[in-house]
C-alpha cells in the first residue's frame, strides 16, 4: 500500500521530521481557505500546490506550482484539481486529481542558497538489511542521477538488529556537504526518518528533494512512501489511509474477495492456488507459446462462489483467450475444487466464452478429473503438468 505525499509527510512529523506546513483541499475555495489560514499562522504569502496521486514526477507533469496571491491559489487549485495528471510514472492516460496540498513556500531567500538533497530508506533484499541511499544531487529523478554521475550516489547498509549508528548518520551528513547547525539538524533528520521507516514496517521512505532552506533548517518537501501490506494488521491508523481511487478497481475487488490478483497483459487467464505455483503456471503458459494475462491465487478455500468470482475478474480482461486453473489438492481435495469449478461454469451460463483448461492434481486427482470429463462442459482436464501445457499450446497455438 502507498501513501500520498501529505500522508507520508504527518507520519514523518510525527517521528520529529520537519515538513513545510500546509493542508489539503478537496475543492478550490477550500484551497484558499488554507491558504489564507497559512499565511495566519506563518505569514508566508507563497503558497506551493501539489496534486496529491500516488505518482511521482508531478512537478514534471504541472502538478506542482507556485502560487503568489490567494487568486492565484484559486486559479491554479481549480486547473490541477480533476485534471488527468500525467508523469513519467503514470499510463498515458494520466491520474485523476481529487486533492491538492496546498503548503507554505519554502523555498524563500536567506542567508544562503536553498538546497535539494535526495534520500530514502529501503530494504536491500540481497543483503537482507536496510539500505539507506542519498545523494547531494537532490530534486531530479534519481535514476538520471545514477546514469548521470553514479559518483554521487551514495549508500548505508543499517544492520536491522542494531539500527542505525551515530557514524553512519554523521557519514550521511558529511557526504552530503552540509555544515554547522545543518549537519546536527541532518543527523537529527536521517535519524527520525530510519525510526518513521522502520516502526511504520515500511518497504520504502524516499524523500526527494530533502531540503536546506536558506535559513539552514532541513526538512522533508516531498515524500513517498510504500507500507508493507502484510503488516497492515498492527498498523490501524496507517491502514485508514488507503486511498482506493489510487489502485486498479479489479485489484481492489479481487482482494474484497480475498483473492491475491495482479493483472498482466498476456491472453491466458490463470486460476491457481499458491503463489509458488501461481509463478510456476505463468512459466509454462510462456513455454507454450501464450503469455500471462494476470497472476491469480485463490488461497486455500478453491470453492464454487471463489472459482466464480476468480473467472469473472478474469473474463473482463477482453484480451483472454483461454483461462488455464492449476490447482493442487491437498487440504481442499480435488474432487471438492472440480465441483467447484463445475457449479462456477454452470452459474455462469454463456458468460465463459473461451477454453478453459483445468489440471488438478493431489488428493483425488483422478476422480476430479473424470468428474469434469463426464460434465459435458467445454473444459478440458489434465492431471500433468506436461498434458497442461500441451492443451494451453493447441487453444492458444
Ligand atoms: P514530484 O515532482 O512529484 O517529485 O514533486 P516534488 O514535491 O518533489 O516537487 C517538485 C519540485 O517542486 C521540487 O523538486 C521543488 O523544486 C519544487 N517545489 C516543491 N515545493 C516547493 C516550494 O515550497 N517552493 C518552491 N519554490 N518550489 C517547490
Ligand atoms: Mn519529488
Amino acid at each position: 500500500m502507498n501513501l500520498h505525499e501529505y500522508q507520508g509527510k504527518e507520519v514523518l512529523n510525527k517521528y520529529g521530521v520537519k515538513i513545510q506546513r500546509g493542508n489539503v483541499a478537496k475543492t478550490p475555495e477550500e484551497a484558499v481557505k488554507m491558504a489564507q489560514r497559512l499565511t495566519d499562522s506563518t505569514g508566508t504569502q507563497w503558497y506551493v500546490i501539489k496534486a496529491q496521486v500516488h505518482a511521482g514526477g508531478r512537478g514534471k507533469g504541472g502538478g506542482v506550482k507556485l502560487a503568489k496571491s490567494l487568486d492565484e491559489v484559486k486559479e491554479i487549485s481549480s486547473k490541477i484539481l480533476g485534471m488527468k495528471l500525467v508523469t513519467p510514472q503514470t499510463s498515458a492516460e494520466g491520474k485523476t486529481v481529487h486533492q491538492v496540498l496546498i503548503a507554505e513556500d519554502v523555498y524563500y531567500p536567506g542567508e544562503s542558497e536553498p538546497q535539494e538533497y535526495y534520500m530514502s530508506v529501503l530494504l536491500d533484499r540481497a543483503k537482507g538489511q536496510n539500505m539507506i541511499m542519498y545523494s547531494p544531487e537532490g530534486g531530479m529523478d534519481i535514476e538520471e542521477v545514477a546514469e548521470k554521475m553514479p559518483e554521487k550516489i551514495f549508500t548505508e547498509i543499517i544492520d536491522p538488529a542494531v539500527g542505525l549508528r551515530p557514524f553512519q548518520a554523521n557519514r550521511i551528513a558529511f557526504n552530503l556537504g552540509v555544515d554547522g547547525d545543518a549537519f546536527k539538524d541532518m543527523v537529527r533528520f536521517v535519524f527520525s526518518l530510519y525510526k518513521a521507516y522502520v516502526e511504520s514496517d515500511a518497504s520504502m521512505f524516499e524523500i526527494n528533494p530533502v531540503l536546506k532552506t536558506s535559513d539552514n533548517q532541513i526538512m522533508a518537501v516531498d515524500c513517498k512512501v510504500s507500507l508493507d501490506d502484510n503488516a497492515l494488521f498492527r498498523h490501524k491508523d496507517l491502514a485508514e489511509l488507503r486511498d482506493k481511487r489510487e489502485e486498479d478497481p479489479t485489484e481492489v475487488e479481487a482482494g474484497e474477495a480475498g483473492l491475491n490478483f495482479v493483472k498482466l497483459d498476456g491472453n491466458v487467464g490463470c486460476m491457481v492456488n499458491g503463489a509458488g505455483l501461481a509463478m510456476a503456471t505463468m512459466d509454462i503458459i510462456k513455454l507454450s507459446g501464450g503469455s500471462p494475462a494476470n497472476f491469480l491465487d485463490v488461497g486455500g478455500t478453491a470453492d464454487a462462489e471463489r472459482v466464480e468470482k476468480a473467472f469473472r475478474i478474469i473474463l473482463r480482461d477482453e484480451n483472454v483467450n483461454a483461462i488455464l486453473v492449476n490447482i493442487f489438492g491437498g487440504i481442499v481435495r480435488c474432487d471438492r475444487v472440480a465441483q467447484g469449478i463445475i457449479d462456477a461454469y454452470k452459474n455462469m451460463g454463456d458468460a465463459i466464452q473461451v477454453p478453459i483448461i483445468v489440471r488438478l492434481q493431489g488428493t483425488n486427482a483422478e476422480e476430479a478429473k473424470k468428474m469434469i470429463d463426464e460434465s459435458g462442459l467445454q473444459v478440458h482436464s489434465a492431471i500433468t503438468l506436461q498434458e497442461a501445457a500441451d492443451k494451453v499450446k493447441e487453444v492458444v497455438g
